[in-house]
């Protein structure tokens, strides 16, 4: 199995490293989710195919530096396994334990100038003794000025034999077309959640940790296609709670809330359930949670749920078990685009305005509070949204009063006639959402009730919604 090969590797002398340091690759084998990269490599050194310059593209934690690492002695090894590095070979072991130097890395993040590249120039005149190569690897190389691009360019067109260049970055739109036109390009994948989850249970079972299968994917959920921020996660969640790890340990340590609040919360926006939201918030507190983390959690909610509303398949492009998945989609039915729409715009407002506060707490509760009772709301999306809740309730039929809700159209009638205030958020106040209830009630009274049918109400709304968009269009109001 692939851990004891690397437990073989590099042996004893890493008894305190971290779990994503001791557990590097050291083989292509074991670099997980970029089979396409590693086997056309392996395949390279098989047939003694090597190219000089290779660039590799990708997000951080897919193993683009682990990669060029394992390639750098894959090309000196004596003794290759299947294109892999034996990791045993005078060799190996010299560049493993730092006594043979054909292995360089230079991070361009810090040795971005020309002169940094102007060395590797005359660096690579000279002819190892050790390895059969020299292997130069540039982290970042996207970092690199212009000038040091230029230097690089030079030996890039005219490299020694003996020589590769393995350039790393995760921006690779930013590197020189000449640059990126001499190289051969692999472009690293964000590592899926099942493979993060395949390559921790090798660890766990190396590592003597006993993880339950609802941590697995929690984990893997939360490495977000990055196999380093897995492991450090991990990582912290080991060393806080020891050998047993559940998803309830690492909800604990990470501060993060657990689907179901964020559910909860969702469903009593959609019910207007307002006492709802405010007991979530206080269990959310007395959990000692970090509640803008768990108002980012409500956001990525909402926007998986537009996903859920406008792709066929959405279930292949979120990662929710089963069970949660039947949930978002149940909540993305019953809410109009409109509305989810809106509150994700207002969540990430409230976000933003939030960011200095030390206390954010009233902000979120105002934001859902709004979000749950859009009429305390005069903002353009949230007449939008009011607007969309009330034109696809009369077309569905839904509407057996129909008194009541002429009231509500002459409520916005009146409102969009009359001009709408749009409020910044941070101005918006307890106290003036407790006035604007108010003055909502005073709406009502005030507009005696029609019994108007269904089709004359729609045609009401679907004035009120053209007047509106266009005095919004007028007024340039955003
Ligand atoms: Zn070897």
């Amino acid at each position: 199995m692939a851990f004891f090969r690397i437990k073989k590797g590099i042996g004893g002398y890493m008894a305190h490293q971290a779990i994503y340091r001791k557990w590097r690759p050291m083989v292509f084998e074991d670099i997980v989710g970029q089979g396409h990269i590693t086997q056309t490599l392996k395949n390279q050194i098989l047939n003694d195919k090597i190219g000089h310059a290779y660039l590799f593209c990708g997000t951080r934690g897919t193993g683009k530096t682990t990669c060029a690492k394992v390639l750098s002695r894959a090309v000196n090894c004596l003794n290759p396994h299947d294109g892999s590095p034996c990791n045993e070979c005078e060799v190996c072991k010299g560049i493993l334990d730092g006594s043979i130097l054909d292995v360089k890395e230079i991070d361009a993040a810090s040795n971005n100038g020309v002169d940094n590249i102007r060395e590797i120039r005359d660096d690579v005149r000279y002819v190892s003794t050790n390895a059969k190569y020299t292997v130069y690897i540039i982290d970042e190389v996207h970092m690199l000025s212009t000038g040091a691009f230029n230097a690089l360019l030079k030996t890039l067109e005219e490299p020694p034999e003996h020589v590769i260049f393995i350039l790393a970055t995760t921006e690779a739109h930013k590197v020189p077309q000449t640059i990126l036109s001499r190289c051969q390009r692999f472009d690293f994948k964000r590592i899926k959640p099942s493979d993060i989850i395949l390559r921790m249970k090798e660890i766990a079972h190396g590592d003597k940790l006993n993880i339950s299968e609802d941590a697995y994917e929690l984990l893997g959920r939360l490495a977000d296609g990055s196999m380093r921020d897995g492991l450090s996660i991990l990582e912290r969640v080991v060393s806080a709670c020891g050998n047993s790890i559940t998803a309830k340990n690492i909800t604990a340590t990470l501060g993060i809330s657990t689907a179901e609040s964020i559910f909860q919360i969702t469903d009593a926006i959609e019910k207007g359930d307002v006492n709802k939201i405010i007991s979530v918030i206080d269990n959310v507190m007395s959990d000692g949670k970090d509640l803008r983390v768990f108002i980012d959690s409500l956001i990525k909610n909402f926007r998986d749920m537009l996903i859920c509303k406008i792709t066929e398949d959405s279930s292949a492009m979120l990662d929710y078990n089963a069970e949660d998945m039947v949930k978002l989609k149940a909540l993305s039915d019953k809410m109009s685009f409109e509305k989810i729409s809106h509150a994700t715009s207002v969540l990430s407002d409230a976000q933003a305005d939030t960011k200095w506060m030390k206390s954010p707490r009233i902000v979120y509760e105002l934001a859902l509070i709004k979000l749950a009772r859009p009429e305390y709301d005069d903002s353009p999306s949230a007449v939008m949204d009011r607007l969309a809740s009330l034109e696809s309730k009369v077309k569905n039929g839904a509407v057996t009063d129909t008194s009541s809700l002429s009231e509500r159209i002459s409520n916005l009638e009146e409102k969009v006639k009359n001009g709408i205030t749009v409020q910044p958020t941070e101005t918006v106040k307890k106290k003036e959402v407790t006035e604007k209830k108010k003055t909502s009630v005073r709406y009502i009274t005030q507009f005696r009730k029609k019994n108007s049918p269904p089709t004359i109400l729609l045609s009401r709304l679907q004035r009120i919604g053209t007047t509106y968009r266009e005095r919004c269009a007028t007024r340039q109001v955003t």
